[in-house]
């Protein structure tokens, strides 16, 4: 039901990246937008976000760039440290020309989130945003879904967009169940901010990684804290999903002797106000849309934190779901075949794991350990740079179209 022949209502279940990007589009193209986030206010949290090649274009034509400036992170580089903090190799943004592990635009996906939610704000038009609200029941038909929220309301909508995330409640219920689209990849990580420890160098991301586990810490815009980065290699613990308490546990038991900095980072696990921490999975779905609800973010197209893509997917999809959808209002069919065609060849160069995955990142022994070392010692030589680059840039060919 359009509120006019050419203003689709539509609905966006999530209030993250994905959701409050492909918001702000269809607002700016004149559509009615509802969005509701299941938390009571914006999600800070989350570490340095990478914009390179399509995602970073997406920013520009979005006009985000002026937000962003204001947040960026300036990291000088990657390092790799031993127990008592010497460095094992360092790789800075200018060896590998602002495509290595850093990016030259890095802004951390708490203050990303803030850039979109404030030029949502000002972006006027029909926009109805509500926390600590989700959708109960969707009821399709030809024309579009009555979608029944939580909080008791019922409305009607021309379309439904899925952005709330790898465990997308919107996914379950018209898809199907989680276990049939995501693939476990070998462990979980967790991201949570700290005080900047003392003796952590300045603008640098440093990581220190053991048998299985690693913890990386990386600066925030404000210098005062940081972001601790865990990446843990196990088996998969379904008892883990809510029981924080069990996870907590599992970082300390997995860091237990690591050495450098890892007893004060984990002294602040339980006071942090912003822990996160998730399974590492990928997800393929064999379609993004269902008649009149869609996909988009890390509910339709995971492929892990570790990838360091999933904003880039969120935003590149956000401006191809809103750009597709405003070129045809008046075909929404039409408009979500467009959507998953124009998005799906940068999805499957974007999920691709940089580097063979956690297998690579966190060897099981200390001979693996040194092996891994070595390896990222001969990519900072001149003759291994141009590999590296490729691998952390897959989606640079990725020929964005124009709305
Ligand atoms: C707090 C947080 C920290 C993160 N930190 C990192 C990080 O450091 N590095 C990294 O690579 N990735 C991180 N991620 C994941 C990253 O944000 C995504 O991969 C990427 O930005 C795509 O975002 P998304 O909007 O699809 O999903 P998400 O960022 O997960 O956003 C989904 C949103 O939907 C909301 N939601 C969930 N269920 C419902 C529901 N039923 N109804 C309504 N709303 C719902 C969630 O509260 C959330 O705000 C983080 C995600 C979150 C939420």
């Amino acid at each position: 039901m359009s509120t006019t022949d050419n203003t689709l209502r539509v609905l966006v279940a999530g209030g993250g990246i994905a959701g409050n990007a492909v918001a702000l589009q269809l607002l700016r193209a004149g559509m009615a937008v509802t969005v509701v986030e299941r938390a009571s206010a914006p999600r800070p949290g989350g570490q340095a976000v990478d914009l390179r090649g399509p995602s970073r274009e997406v920013a520009e034509r979005m006009g985000l760039m002026e937000g962003i400036n204001k947040f960026l992170l300036h990291e000088k580089g990657m390092s790799l440290v031993k127990a008592d903090g010497t460095p094992v190799y360092r790789m800075s943004m200018e060896m590998f020309d602002g495509k290595g592990p850093v990016a030259d635009i890095e802004i951390s996906r708490g203050d990303l989130n803030g850039v979109l939610l404030t030029e949502l704000a000002g972006a006027g038009g029909e926009l109805d945003y509500r926390y600590g609200d989700w959708i109960e029941t969707i009821e399709q038909d030809a024309e579009g879904a009555t979608v029944g929220f939580n909080s008791g309301r019922s409305e009607r909508y021309d379309l439904v967009i899925g952005a709330d995330g790898v465990h997308s409640r919107t996914r379950k219920m018209v898809f199907g169940p989680e276990e049939e689209f995501t693939t476990f990849l070998g462990g979980y990580m967790s991201f949570y901010t700290i005080p900047t420890p003392s003796d952590v160098e300045q603008d640098w991301m440093s990581m220190h990684v053991v048998p299985r586990a690693s913890l990386g810490i990386r600066p925030d815009f404000d210098p005062a804290t940081a972001k601790a980065i865990i990446t843990l290699r196990t088996d998969a613990d379904p008892a883990l999903r809510r029981d924080i308490t069990a996870q907590r546990k599992l970082i300390r038991d997995m860091l237990a002797d690591a050495g450098w900095l890892v007893p004060e980072a984990l002294e602040h696990l339980e006071a942090t106000p912003d822990f996160y921490f998730d399974e590492l999975v990928r997800v393929d779905m064999p379609t993004l849309s269902k008649g009149r609800v869609t996909l988009l973010g890390d509910s339709g197209f995971c492929g892990s934190p570790m990838t360091g893509m999933g904003t880039a997917m969120a935003i590149v999809g956000a401006y191809l779901l809103a750009g597709e959808l405003a070129a045809t209002p008046t075909d929404v069919e039409g408009a979500l075949a467009r959507y998953e065609a124009q998005v799906t060849p940068f999805l499957e160069k974007a999920k691709e794991l940089p580097g063979g995955g956690i297998q690579m990142m966190l060897p099981t022994s200390k001979l693996g350990l040194t092996m891994m070392q070595q390896v990222g010692k001969l990519m900072t030589t001149k003759l291994f740079r141009p590999i590296m680059m490729k691998m952390l840039d897959q989606t640079q060919d990725y020929v964005l179209p124009t709305y």
